[in-house]
């Protein structure tokens, strides 16, 4: 397993609570859309075993072609070691990066993607908003749908509705409003539903998607292939 050692370069306060780390991209570092990998801080391999609460998964908030490696994570008061750590962390700090692969790269097969997140699971599908920018070929449409609470709302510049993009972008801050909405665009009985938020998040969703006829096959969720039947029935 290659252990990828970087520096932080960049930090982005993207609401009172939401932060950007931007990092070097190491030259042989690579990744594709809706990436996630393994984000480690300093110490984490020190003992005979990884500490695991140095560790964890953080989706790749950026494409390669922006030249930093973004993460995108809520850090709240109350707040596990790990993020308490990042609260402190500083441009220059060193981090590491391993195991690297994506779930939920973008499909090109002619249909409308709705991808349908809650809070910072965004960040999960901004890479995949700016390349289908970037190449729109065999995509319908695309529509993102994400819910928080605390109204907290990230990227709006990208996640922005542009009828030029074929991309449209709702942002609600209660249940009833997201499942409403959710909802109208399960009446798309042809399209992809990608779903990036908690386990009980993405349960509530199959469970709707799957209510109103959308087949396991039209849903993409972010686990490893190995995980994916604990949440789909094919
Ligand atoms: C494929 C994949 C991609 C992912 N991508 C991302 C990503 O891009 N961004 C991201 O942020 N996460 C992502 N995650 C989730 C991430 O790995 C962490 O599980 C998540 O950020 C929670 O981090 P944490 O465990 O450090 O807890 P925290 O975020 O610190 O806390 C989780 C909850 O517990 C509460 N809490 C924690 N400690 C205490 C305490 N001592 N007292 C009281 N309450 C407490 C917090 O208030 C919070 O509500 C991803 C996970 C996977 C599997």
């Amino acid at each position: 397993m290659q252990i990828y050692w970087t520096k932080i370069n960049h930090i982005i306060d993207e609401t009172e609570e939401i932060k950007t780390f931007l990092l070097d991209c190491p030259e042989d570092f690579k990744w594709e859309e809706g990436a996630h990998t393994h984000f480690a801080l300093k110490g984490f391999n020190d003992g005979e075993r990884p500490n695991r609460s140095l560790v964890r998964h953080m989706s790749i908030s950026t494409l390669p072609n922006e030249k930093s490696i973004g993460i995108t994570t809520r850090i709240r008061e109350q707040c596990s070691e790990f993020k308490s750590i990042l609260r402190t962390i500083k441009i220059g700090d060193q981090v590491a990066l391993f195991k690297t692969n994506s779930n939920v790269p973008l499909k090109r097969e002619n249909k409308s993607i709705y991808l349908l997140s809650s809070g910072v699971g965004l960040a999960t599908f901004r890479p995949l908003v700016l390349e289908y920018f970037n190449q729109p070929d065999n995509i319908k449409h695309v529509h993102s749908l994400n819910i928080d609470s605390n109204r907290q709302f990230l990227f709006t510049d990208i996640f922005k509705t542009s009828s030029d993009k074929k991309f449209t972008s709702d942002f609600v801050d209660n249940r009833q409003d997201y499942y409403k909405a959710a909802e109208q665009l399960a009446s798309d009985k042809d399209g992809l539903f990608y779903v990036v938020g908690s386990d009980e998040f993405l349960i509530q969703n199959i469970d709707l998607l799957r209510t109103h006829g959308i087949k396991s096959d039209q849903i993409v969720i972010d686990k490893h292939e190995r995980r994916i039947p604990e949440f789909l029935s094919f």
